[in-house]
């Protein structure tokens, strides 16, 4: 019934996945802040924390919702923490995308998932609304780019063997009531030639056979210091999407999630990319200014000659975890009062 729905609505709203964690769970305006729960405490914080987030979705009117990644510390690492093969307590300094060094676990052995990891959460999700429903996993690049990796010894493998387990976990989301899968690809903005040599064959192996609405989010990232002294080095106009998009475009993938709001991104690489759906960023996740409506509108309508009208998701441009709750509820309320204008011009027509 929900993807009749989702095709009902004109411009459906969404967000491109984190929103701001309670105070009491865990350290607000922080990313990856640990839990202050734990055991029964932190399951049934994660699950009230989950109905908030959803109920300032829904207060802002949002069409498409999630559960804000609440039941997630980090959006790569809590899901690689449920498979079996990779040592958390093994720990190497890795770059991570180019950009900063990090302390990760090591693949130590074959990677397989014991059991489902994110399902019991969506269920619960999908006990709580009718609405569409949106789910964040990683995507099997950004997965690897996060490790060490002591065991297949070969970035593809490795991607192939995740993008198999992302497949199971896929599958049982589905089941479980989801409407869009997303992968969170961060990484096919940086390594271009891996991406096209077999990054779009893993993120297909990651959607094979899925009856649901798929989506591959790419940005530039959180508005953390290492991420915005990246974008400095990027030059005056970021043409990363034209070296991916061609092959995106030819992909099983039905939404490419894209930063486009204050970004330095050319509009029209939009082109490239004809025939997707685009979930266009519209909110500018790197800074405490709240958007107008009709700043949202603006960038829509630039996204719109490149975007059919059918097929634009307006968005956020990443997640708003870092967020304080006000300045993402106001950011969630400019996004859907500026989807609201441009929908309106358009049925006018
Ligand atoms: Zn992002």
């Amino acid at each position: 019934m929900n993807k009749h729905l989702l095709q009902k609505v004109l411009l459906p709203t969404s967000t491109a996945g984190s929103l701001p964690k309670p105070s009491w769970l865990a350290q607000p305006e922080t990313l990856w802040s640990p839990w202050k729960l734990q055991g029964e405490e932190l399951a049934d914080g994660k699950q009230d924390a989950l109905r908030l987030s959803l109920q300032q979705q829904q207060l802002a009117g949002i069409d498409i919702v999630s559960d804000g990644e609440q039941t997630r510390q980090h959006f790569v690492t809590t899901f690689i923490e449920h498979l079996s093969g990779v040592d958390f307590n093994q720990r190497k300094t890795v770059r991570i995308r180019n950009r900063y060094d990090a302390s990760v676990p090591t693949v130590v052995g074959p990677v397989s998932r014991p059991k489902p990891v994110f399902v019991e959460d969506a269920k619960f999700l999908r006990a709580q609304t009718s609405q569409p429903i949106k789910w964040a996993l990683p995507g099997p690049m950004t997965m690897i780019d996060t490790l060490y990796d002591d065991h297949y010894k070969s970035r593809e493998q490795l991607a192939w063997e995740f993008a198999k387990i992302l497949n199971q976990e896929a599958k049982d989301l589905e089941a479980a009531g989801v409407d869009i899968i997303q992968f969170d690809e961060p990484a096919f903005n940086v390594f271009f030639d891996e991406v096209n040599e077999w990054g779009i064959k893993c993120l297909e192996r990651a959607i094979e056979g899925l009856k649901c609405e798929t989506a591959v989010h790419i940005c530039y990232g959180y508005g953390i210091k290492a991420n915005t002294d990246w974008k400095k080095t990027l030059g005056s106009e970021w043409r990363q999407y034209e070296a991916v998009f061609p092959k995106l475009q030819q992909s099983n993938i039905d939404i490419i999630s894209l930063e486009c709001h204050n970004s330095r991104v050319p509009l029209e690489l939009l082109e490239l990319i004809r025939g997707k759906k685009v979930m266009v960023g519209a909110i500018d996740v790197a800074t405490d200014t709240i958007e107008t409506a009709e700043q949202v509108a603006a960038t829509l309508r630039k996204a719109l000659q490149y975007v059919d009208a059918d097929k634009l998701y307006p968005c956020t441009n990443c997640g708003m975890a870092p967020l304080s709750r006000d300045v993402a509820t106001g950011k969630l309320n400019a996004l859907a009062a500026g989807a609201e204008i441009v929908r309106n011009e358009l049925l006018a027509r």
